[in-house]
């Protein structure tokens, strides 16, 4: 392991290219500071710069356009979604701002599906009380990531570092940030210094068994702001999305809700569709309700799946709205999704808390920033509503900017050596079977306390690594992180949303 004696600084760090990253990049390059060519930007990616959850987001983004939908309404289902445990302000201010963001979408060249009168063609998803999901196809996070990456290629005075990791973070007496990034291809680690810092890393899904996230959500940024000191909350609000297809392997292939909207039914291994016996919005209830009840379902069958059919959907409907889902389903199972039953089980999706944030983004440290999945927003409360995450990530963005280019004048960079970052040698499986057995959908006290007990363990009687080993230091994220997450989940006190503890009303 070599260290590259070179040192870079930046007016602003951007850590994540997925679109809440991208997005506060680009909002940045609308500013006259950096018009003017006076801000320096830098943007690190772990991976390629498309390989993000958002790339992999189905259903859409939800935005208020629709004749007889009105606010009122979005801010209403966003509301009963979270349990009424959201920051009512914050809900207001992002469903206010959510048209004129996806018109942001739409200047930067996304192109959302339209119905063959020209206007867009708004779906229906789970918790929603009217069409207000814009879309395109059931690829919209790539239709999204497209369109951000090529307006960035475009930028003046924007560094982009990609395959390379951050791994450690130490702040300055005068509040500047020395980041050290593990470069993948060089092998090297190097000192990049910043008046402010943005972590847009995204989500945790890989502290499960099985999830719909991507290889890259382990949870660094969330590991990263808690060594700086950064206030984290809400850790045990995760949302397990209720359709992931069943088969082998860990990154489980999502069925979007949208499916469910334009009238696929759940059915247990008899057939029997089930959802009415829990809840009188049958399959478009929210999807806490809708797990707990594929849950309880299985757990009263023989298959460790149920079913979703789709079979009465019309053919040029599921070829036009739902291709890639089609295709899945074929390649990955060998399906028909027109004529079978697709075997389905709820997994990880979403981590609904994070990093606490102020309106603009701001952590509890100043000059540290969080956006996107990471951050605990009060959008959420304790459950997400289908389609606002998108959303949250390109209004925290927006909302940003006026704080980011504060109080550029009073800093000072000056170069400090960094010491060598050294990590634990930690069983990544020993971790997920841990999450999945007991930090799942339906907790118990017991299982919780044997969770955080066996975690200590682990962390306990892990041998440091003294060569740097980029997996050691995913894993070391993954630990930390599922220890936030089980503590946090001990400390609650009621269930709501997503958060279910048998032990508790
Ligand atoms: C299958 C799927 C379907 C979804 N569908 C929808 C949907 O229809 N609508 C909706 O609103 N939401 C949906 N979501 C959720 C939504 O996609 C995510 O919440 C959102 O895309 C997160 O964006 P982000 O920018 O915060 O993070 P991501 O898009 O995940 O990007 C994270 C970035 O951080 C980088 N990174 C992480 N750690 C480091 C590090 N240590 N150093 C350097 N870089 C790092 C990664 O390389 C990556 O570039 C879906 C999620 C999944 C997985």
């Amino acid at each position: 392991m070599q260290f590259n004696s070179m040192s870079k600084s930046f007016d602003i760090v951007i850590v994540g290219s997925g679109i809440a990253g991208l997005s506060t990049l680009l909002y940045l390059s609308e500013t006259d500071v950096f018009k003017r060519g006076k801000l320096s930007v830098c943007l690190i990616a772990k991976g390629s710069l498309n390989e993000t959850n958002t790339n992999w987001a189905q259903g859409g983004i939800a935005a208020v356009n629709a004749i007889g939908d009105n606010f009122d309404k979005h801010i209403q289902d966003t509301l009963n979604a979270g349990a009424y445990k959201n920051n009512t302000a914050i809900v207001e201010k992002v469903v206010k701002a959510a048209p004129g963001l996806l018109n942001d979408l739409i200047q930067w060249g996304t192109h959302f599906d339209k119905n063959n009168i020209g206007q867009y063609d708004l779906a229906k998803e789970g918790g929603h009380s009217d069409a207000r999901i814009w879309h395109k196809e059931d690829q919209t996070g790539k239709e999204i990531q497209d369109a951000l990456l090529q307006n960035i290629y475009l930028l003046p005075n924007v560094h982009i570092f990609e395959h390379a990791c951050v791994i450690n973070v130490h702040q300055h007496p005068n509040q500047f940030f020395g980041t050290q990034v593990f470069e993948k291809n060089t092998k090297t680690i190097s000192t990049i210094f910043s008046k402010k810092l943005v972590l847009a890393t995204g989500g945790v899904g890989m502290l499960y068994d099985k999830t719909t996230n991507q290889q890259i959500a382990t949870g660094d940024g969330i590991y990263l702001a808690n060594q700086l000191g950064a206030v984290i909350e809400n850790m045990s609000f995760i949302q397990f999305h209720p359709t992931g297809l069943f088969e082998k392997g860990q990154i489980s292939f999502l069925i979007s809700e949208a499916l469910r909207g334009a009238g696929a039914v759940l059915r247990n291994e008899q057939g029997e569709a089930f959802m009415i016996k829990y809840d009188e919005r049958k399959e478009l209830a929210p999807r806490d309700i809708v797990s707990r009840a594929i849950t309880s379902e299985i757990a009263l069958q023989s298959k460790p799946y149920v079913y979703l059919d789709a079979t009465q959907i019309e053919t040029n409907i599921l070829d036009t709205h739902f291709p890639s889902i089609k295709i899945a389903c074929q390649h990955r199972v060998g399906l028909d999704i027109g004529k079978d039953f697709i075997p389905i089980v709820p997994v990880q999706h979403y981590s609904c808390g994070g990093v606490k944030v102020d309106e603009h983004g701001e952590t509890t440290i100043a000059g540290l920033f969080a956006i996107g999945e990471i951050a605990s927003t009060g959008l959420h409360g304790a459950n997400r509503l289908a389609s606002n995450s998108l959303l949250e990530a390109i209004a925290f963005a927006k909302f940003s900017i006026p704080k980011l280019l504060n109080q550029f004048d009073s800093y000072t960079l000056q170069a400090t050596k960094a010491e060598i970052p050294l990590f634990k040698i930690v069983d990544r499986n020993k971790i997920q079977h841990l999450m999945q057995e007991y930090a799942g959908i339906v907790k118990s006290n017991k299982g919780l306390e044997d969770a955080l007990k066996q975690l200590n363990e682990i962390k306990s009687n892990s041998e440091i690594e003294y060569v740097f080993n980029l997996v050691d230091f995913e894993n070391t994220c993954l630990l930390e992180v599922a220890i936030l997450l089980i503590k946090d989940a001990l400390s609650q006190t009621a269930n709501k949303g997503v958060f279910y503890n048998v032990d508790l009303v």
